[in-house]
């Protein structure tokens, strides 16, 4: 026999087996709260119900007062998981028509009677909604040209009997459920395939009577901003109008403008719903929408429901309820969704916002931002000086569009991935970046983009880049500012307390370096020497060192480097005031440096005074079939050893100098892209000679570490032989996913979104790490390093650092800190914390129970 108990305090209802809908009203009833009467039905019988076994419906009705309208709701473990929409005045029929025409008055009955017999055929019978497309009336001529509709489309009358109604409004709701479309919408949402669904039966309460009469909702906070405000909405039926207006920013006013508010007209129960409703978020520990009828000026709540919110207001309420020690603070932390932080860093479009979606790429630096179209750097730094915002297109950036993307409000560019150039300098600015939006068609000679239903935006005009979904807009939608607000703090301060992995940034520049001690990072982790020289003069320079063809040539161009690079790193040091600072030495991929363009190269040719064709010649030379996995990293170390001497020197020189100033600096240098333990040794042994040079010249003191950054496979494979040479190891995961996969970082955009939607890759790798085989590789070095070594840090500084699951992973390895961009320090801080509570508290509590 199907189940189905009554809604008592003591009747044996739990979120597991009659969804939360159930348990939430039955802690309402606990509360003593004036709920009607409610039947619940459990997963079981439900899923009893979809294979045609349906409960005693008499015994059901029996519970109820006779005559009575009732309602039937959803109730699935997890509200998230939808379920199908409730049906209201179940029980109505042509006998209550004509006794509601008596109480109501045959309009009100009739527009009852209506909906009912409406929203049935529709959702119970399954019939077309058209078949109704010419009823105009509500009343009784509408009414009867409905009840006939129904007859003709069904071949059978209306149904009269109260259980016949509810055996079909029950099995229809329960075959919705198990139907495959709700199915694979539910898991999408993380529902496991057997989730259950409950339902629950309740009395209606008739709304209406000599007093006021009417039904709404009410909360005690604002949903976009968290903040103590009763909003809500009620419709008064004895005013026939909705006393409080439309709209999510409609509130129970005492005076309202508008006309009357439900202060105005029921006092008391405007009063009795506000201390219900802060009862509810005493006990329940949740800040609530009530749910309520009111008859003769009572109040009946219905149900609550939690108070749907955006990431703004998730933080405030969370804060609040802790304050308020209502729950605790590490529950406060574990109620937020860490990935939900980062929306607050940035302006973002607003949630209601009208989107005119034009395109779609890789998500790659979250935040919105909305300016004319441009399509040079030149032309972003014009328009910056014009004071105009612009939106940087390219097919994809190089060290070249830097300061273009730095006079721009968002990147937009065809081709790349979430570690290629764009997405990287995107997220350390903090600039809304979209890449890989092969969508739409990039023009760079006609300076057009063509949308995928062929619409053309050329220069100047306006669309919004949403780096937070990946949608390229068109016009200007309603943004939503960013709200590092006090609650904000508060909770990352609150999440520090319990975090058990370290968290430093990935930082180049001062004003990263800033941004980084802004969110608290515990250090630098990855400084990329190489984007140190993005800025056009220095980049001349640069360019200058690589074209250098002897070796006094390139000694004279190091020589104008050092100070350049002395002052940079001293400028980080005082930053970080003593913090530890990781600085890798130079990887430049030179195809990135070398200028592609024909007026590229005339400028150049320009800068260092030398023919046109000297410098085409010398870019064909320096010509790479695989650039990435050519001249890179330590084998530039190797082959060209006085670039190394040169950044080692500026290091401890700038570390003797900036301690003079401050706190004592223990610099750490990393060397990139190792494969081989003698890479290893041959740079180490030119650094430990810099660093007995400057120590004997200055006649000062002081400490060094020295690490590998293991990007390579052969890397992490040799870690044992490796780490006795090092004091660190630290995981760049971008360039070990790019060759584990043997996948081009700069170029997976192409195909990702066809592996991903094909089920080949479960997500993008470059952007959630890929724990089977990456993850296989960082556990592997992390052993055999520690092994050989056994105090050696353990770190990752590839952009997966910043997302939840690699810090988990990270975690349960024993590393000691993941470095992130500095923007996503803020949600790797809170998704630490809330790793660190999860083990202490266990596995049960690894999934928040929800209302
Ligand atoms: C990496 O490869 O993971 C890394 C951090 O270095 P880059 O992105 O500069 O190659
Ligand atoms: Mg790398």
């Amino acid at each position: 026999m199907p189940e189905a108990v009554l809604i008592t305090p003591t009747a044996p209802i739990a979120n597991h087996t009659h969804g939360g809908r159930a348990k939430c009203l039955q802690r309402l009833v606990r509360l003593d709260l004036p709920v009607p009467t409610t039947v619940a039905l459990s997963f079981m019988a439900v899923h009893s119900i979809a294979n045609g076994e349906l409960p005693d419906l008499e015994e059901i009705l029996e519970r109820f007062a006779p005559n009575a309208l009732l309602c039937v709701r959803p109730s699935s473990e997890d509200p998230d998981w939808g379920g199908p929409g409730a049906i209201l005045n179940i029980g109505m029929n042509d006998a209550r028509y004509v006794e509601l025409c008596d109480s109501l008055g045959r309009d009100a009955a009739a527009a009852l009677y209506l909906r009912f017999v409406q929203s049935y055929a529709i959702h119970v019978a399954r019939l077309d909604p058209d078949v109704f497309d010419d009823v105009e009336d509500n009343g009784p001529d509408g009414l009867s040209e409905v009840l006939q509709a129904y007859e003709a489309e069904t071949d059978e009358p209306f149904p009269q009997n109260p259980a016949e109604q509810l055996a079909a409004v029950l099995r229809s709701m329960a075959r919705a459920w198990e139907g495959t479309s709700a199915r694979l919408l539910r898991q999408a949402k993380g529902a496991p395939a057997d989730a259950g669904l409950g339902l629950v039966v309740q009395e209606m309460v008739p709304g209406y009577g000599d007093g006021e009469c009417g039904s709404g909702v009410l909360q005690l906070v604002s949903p976009d901003t968290g903040m103590p405000q009763i909003t809500g909405r009620y419709l008064s039926q004895s005013q026939g109008r909705d006393a409080l207006g439309a709209g999510a920013e409609a509130v129970f006013l005492e005076q309202d403008s508008r006309g009357p508010s439900l202060q105005d007209l029921a006092p008391a129960a405007f009063a009795a719903l506000q201390a219900h409703a802060r009862l509810m978020r005493q006990r329940l520990r949740e800040e609530m929408q009530v749910e309520f009828v009111i008859v003769d000026g009572e109040v009946h709540i219905l149900d609550g429901v939690r108070v749907t919110r955006t990431a703004q207001a998730a933080v405030r309420i969370a804060v609040a309820l802790a304050e308020d020690g209502i729950i605790p603070r590490e529950e406060a932390v574990m109620r937020v969704d860490s990935r939900l932080l980062a929306e607050l860093l940035h302006r973002q479009v607003a949630p209601d916002a009208e989107r005119d979606e034009i395109g779609h790429g890789i998500a790659a630096s979250p935040g919105a931002a909305t300016g004319k179209l441009v399509f040079t750097a030149a032309e972003a730094q014009a328009s910056a000086a014009r004071g105009e915002p612009c939106v940087l297109v390219r097919r994809e950036t190089s060290p070249e569009d830097v300061r273009g993307m730095h006079a721009a409000v968002a990147v937009l560019t065809e081709r790349g991935g979430m570690t290629s150039h764009a997405a990287v300098i995107g997220r350390g600015l903090g600039l809304p970046c979209i890449v890989g939006a092969s969508d739409m068609k990039f023009d760079s000679k006609r300076k057009q983009l063509t949308s995928p239903e062929g619409r053309v935006f050329g220069r100047g005009d306006v669309v919004t880049i949403d780096g937070s979904s990946g949608a390229v807009l068109a016009g200007q939608p309603d943004m939503m500012e960013a709200a590092e607000d006090g609650a904000f703090l508060t909770l990352l301060a609150w999440a520090d307390e319990q975090r058990d992995i370290g968290i430093r940034a990935n930082a180049d520049t001062p004003e990263d370096a800033k941004t980084a001690r802004k969110f608290n990072a515990q250090g630098i982790g990855l400084c990329r020497t190489e984007h140190m020289f993005f800025d056009p003069g220095r980049l001349t320079v640069m360019r200058e060192m690589i074209f250098a063809e002897t070796s006094e040539g390139r000694a004279a161009v190091l020589a104008r480097l050092l100070p350049m690079q002395r002052e940079d790193f001293q400028e980080l040091f005082r930053i970080m005031e003593g913090l530890p600072v990781c600085i890798r030495l130079f990887d430049p991929p030179l195809h990135e440096f070398l200028p592609t363009t024909r007026s590229g190269q005339r400028e150049l040719s320009e800068a260092l005074g030398i023919p046109v064709s000297d410098v085409t010649r010398r870019v064909e030379e320096m010509e790479e079939y695989n650039p990435m996995l050519g001249l890179r990293g330590v084998r530039l170390g190797v082959t060209v050893p006085e670039i190394y001497d040169m950044q080692a020197r500026a290091i401890f020189e700038a570390t003797l100098d900036a301690s003079k100033e401050g706190e004592p600096v223990v610099p750490e240098i990393m060397i990139p892209l190792v494969s081989a333990k003698r890479e290893v040794e041959l740079v180490k042994a030119r650094i430990d000679a810099v660093a007995l040079a400057v120590k004997a010249e200055r006649g000062e003191d002081f400490a060094y570490r020295l690490g590998v950054m293991v990007e390579t496979p052969r890397a992490a494979l040799r870690a044992g032989e490796i780490s006795p040479n090092t004091a660190f190891l630290s995981f760049g995961t971008n360039d070990l996913t790019q060759m584990t996969y043997g996948m081009s970082r700069d170029d997976a955009g192409r195909f990702m979104s066809a592996y991903v939607n094909q089920g080949v890759f479960p997500e993008d790798p470059f952007h959630v790490l890929d724990k089977d085989g990456v993850g296989e590789l960082l556990q592997l070095g992390a052993e055999r390093g520690r092994a050989a070594y056994p105090d050696l840090t353990l770190s990752i500084c590839g952009e997966h650092g910043g997302n939840p699951e690699s810090i988990a992973f990270c975690r349960e390895a024993g590393f000691d800190y993941v470095s992130c961009s500095p923007f996503r320090v803020p949600v790797a801080r809170l998704a630490a914390a809330q790793l660190a509570i999860s083990s202490q508290l266990g596995p049960k509590t690894e999934k928040r129970a929800k209302l």
